[in-house]
């Protein structure tokens, strides 16, 4: 499928409902490897529930879900193999408060993976020396600031090695002067050439670094495109109004 296509994620109309609520209506998206994507829309529009489908942090109804040629569907043994290529990081961090810095990092290396814990240590630091945070190692998350927790949490999903991170309002959390550092980490991972989702409303870094922005309303994708064209002629009057309010 990946060869084929050339396409790390595929969503195919895909719908999901929470009870009687349609929280995703036939969801289109294809994402090719090492494209940057940022998704943006009014609170409640679907967009947290779209990119825990992807992981299956949450689960679709209708329609079809392949991350990396792997389709997404009951079969526990997929969606192992589907985290352990999709990084995932949150709003508000989630990180283990009673696990040091470092012991966050290498927990999934070593049990998911088996990694041996000096190799995991190892990886462990080289990731926190590029959220630049070594010198945080030892220390549990209570005793850092958001921004450094957050960029633990980078570097706790990039020990795992992904193909694809997925980010939900990462920096929406964090008080204005520690938002810059978390984006400097992720336009360094963007330009790396990691694929990326990511659920923001920091229009700067979409501008910067998105190759495509996606708009949802109520469950649908009402509008995509490249950056210069979405924030210079959206077509929608709901992206309209969407972005009158942010900009
Ligand atoms: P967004 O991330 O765009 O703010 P969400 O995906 O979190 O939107 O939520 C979309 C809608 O689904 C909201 O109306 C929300 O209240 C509802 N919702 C989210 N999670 C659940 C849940 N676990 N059970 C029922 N409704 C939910
Ligand atoms: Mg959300």
């Amino acid at each position: 499928m990946t060869q084929e296509t050339g396409n790390i994620i595929t969503l195919k109309n895909v719908n999901k409902w929470y009870g009687e609520f349609h929280v995703l209506k036939d969801i289109n998206l294809d994402v090719k490897m090492g494209e940057k994507i940022v998704i943006c829309g009014p609170s409640g529009s679907g967009k947290s529930t779209m990119i825990r489908c992807i992981n299956h942090l949450e689960e679709h109804q209708e329609g079809d879900i392949i991350v990396d040629g792997v389709i997404l569907n009951n079969d526990l043994k997929n969606i192992g193999q589907i985290r352990k290529e999709v990084g995932m990081v949150f709003q508000h961090f989630n990180l283990f408060p009673h696990l040091t810095v470092l012991q966050n990092c290498t927990l999934a290396p070593i049990w998911v993976k088996k990694m041996p814990q000096k190799e995991a240590e190892k990886i462990a630091m080289k990731f926190l020396e590029r959220v630049k945070i070594p010198d945080q190692a030892n220390k549990f998350p209570g005793q850092l600031s958001g921004g450094q927790q957050q960029r633990v949490a980078i570097a706790r999903s990039l020990c795992m090695n992904p193909r694809v991170m997925l980010f939900d309002e990462p920096t929406s959390a964090l008080d204005p002067e520690m938002i810059k550092e978390v984006l400097d980490v992720m336009v360094e991972l963007a330009g790396e050439g990691m694929t990326m989702l990511c659920v923001t409303h920091e229009m700067g870094f979409a501008k910067k670094v998105a190759d495509r922005v996606i708009f949802m309303d109520a469950g649908q994708i009402i509008e995509e495109n490249d950056p210069e064209s979405f924030f210079n002629n959206p077509q929608s009057e709901r992206t309209k109004l969407f972005l009158s309010q942010v900009l």
